[in-house]
């Protein structure tokens, strides 16, 4: 069959990928650059979340943890595993033996794909793996490993392959609308497809509109900030908010650290930039734990993207599910929320969906 995908980020290079395994032509529309949008602005972790164990999304994270090695496995230049220490506080936020038990989980939900097994270091063995972490109540850190990757070079490592598997890619051509029997319009063409991806990440509802589609879901836009600053540590660190007790990361990246996340939500309209505010949180966040502050200055770099997540009634961001949702209406298959490491899965699904519309 011949095949649109309305998106070159990972969920569209996904679904290519996928595709074109099963035998079909695949176009793949890009209104800007590709992986230029949402996913080169995550976190860089390939990882099941172990923070969605609390929400209890445990098909979610062993989905993420299979997922993870796949990556791992097939693009080394681009991923690699990482410690993350969680450091554990006298009369803290969660408990040593929530955070205990949570280890335990993620390392069997990983099953054979699991990278370490998580450990217990006391404070003197701490300070020697983390410097600086200001020692107040501190009983020491719990170890755990996961992915790291360079979300932009990875994405275009897929990219790659997809192009040498045949995938026509139009960077720079907004689609401007789609319709159940597979028609997509550009600025400057209308084509006929016998399926269309709508894989266009928080713009996928806006343009189910602007085609006069019902959309079946509403998307939750959740922006998240981070920080770049030269290199602090050589270990991941995961640290609770003293302010609101959300979870954030400080992570090695090349020679940089990266500290994030926010959750604000936001629309469309608005610029995707780290606000003031997100930046002085994360300032806070990282001056609570540690002895060398980080002034505010012109050597933090910041970036920021939107998640798509799928709407709900839940009210906290982190809350709201991290799950992909796929809806088919006539020719048309759109992706809803879902996650960096999950892509192959979701693009995999695309397929599935994809062979109903052979005539
Ligand atoms: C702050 C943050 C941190 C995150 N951290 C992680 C993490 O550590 N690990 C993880 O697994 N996941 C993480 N995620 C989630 C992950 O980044 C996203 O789920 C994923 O990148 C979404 O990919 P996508 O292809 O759906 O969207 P996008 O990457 O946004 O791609 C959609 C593409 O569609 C294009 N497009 C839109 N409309 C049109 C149109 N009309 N015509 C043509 N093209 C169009 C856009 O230009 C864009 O390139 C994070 C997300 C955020 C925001």
């Amino acid at each position: 069959m011949r095949l649109a995908v309305v998106g070159a980020g990972i969920n569209g290079v996904m679904s290519a990928w996928a595709l074109l395994d099963e035998g079909h032509q695949v176009d793949l529309y890009e209104q800007g650059e590709p992986v230029n949008a949402t996913s080169r602005a995550s976190t860089k972790l390939l990882h099941g979340g172990l923070r969605y164990l609390e929400h209890g999304d445990f098909g979610l994270v062993r989905e993420g943890l299979r997922a993870r090695s796949w990556w791992l496995k097939r693009a080394p230049d681009h991923a690699h595993s990482i410690e993350i220490a969680i450091p554990v506080y006298r009369g803290g936020g969660r408990s040593r033996w929530t955070l205990k038990a949570g280890l335990v989980l993620y390392d069997l939900l990983a099953g054979r794909s699991r990278l370490c097994r998580h450990r217990w270091l006391d404070p003197e063995k701490l300070s020697r793996r983390v410097r600086g972490l200001k020692p107040g109540h501190l009983r020491g850190a719990y170890v755990f490993c996961d992915g790291q990757m360079d979300d932009h070079a990875l994405g275009m490592w897929a990219l790659n392959q997809v192009q040498a598997k045949g995938v026509r890619l139009y960077s720079n051509v907004a689609v401007q609308t789609i319709a159940f029997n597979g028609t997509l319009v550009t600025d400057k063409r209308s084509e006929q497809y016998d399926g269309i991806v709508n894989a266009a990440g928080p713009w996928s509802v806006a343009l189910l509109e602007r085609s006069h589609i019902p959309s079946p879901h509403q998307l939750d836009l959740v922006r998240g900030s981070h920080l770049l600053v030269p290199r602090r540590h050589d270990i991941g660190l995961l640290l609770e908010s003293p302010d609101d007790g959300r979870v954030c990361f400080v992570l090695p990246y090349g020679d940089l650290t990266l500290i994030g996340t926010t959750e604000v939500r936001q629309s469309l309209a608005e610029p995707i930039i780290c606000a003031a505010s997100e930046r002085a949180y994360l300032i806070r966040l990282y001056n609570w734990y540690f002895q060398t502050a980080l002034v505010d200055d012109a050597s933090i770099q910041t970036f920021a993207g939107v998640r798509p997540l799928i709407a709900s009634e839940e009210s906290d961001a982190s809350a709201v599910t991290r799950e992909c949702a796929i809806e088919v209406q006539g020719k048309v298959a759109t992706i809803f929320g879902g996650k960096w490491t999950t892509s192959r899965d979701t693009g995999k699904r695309i397929a599935s969906v994809a062979r109903g519309w052979i005539k």
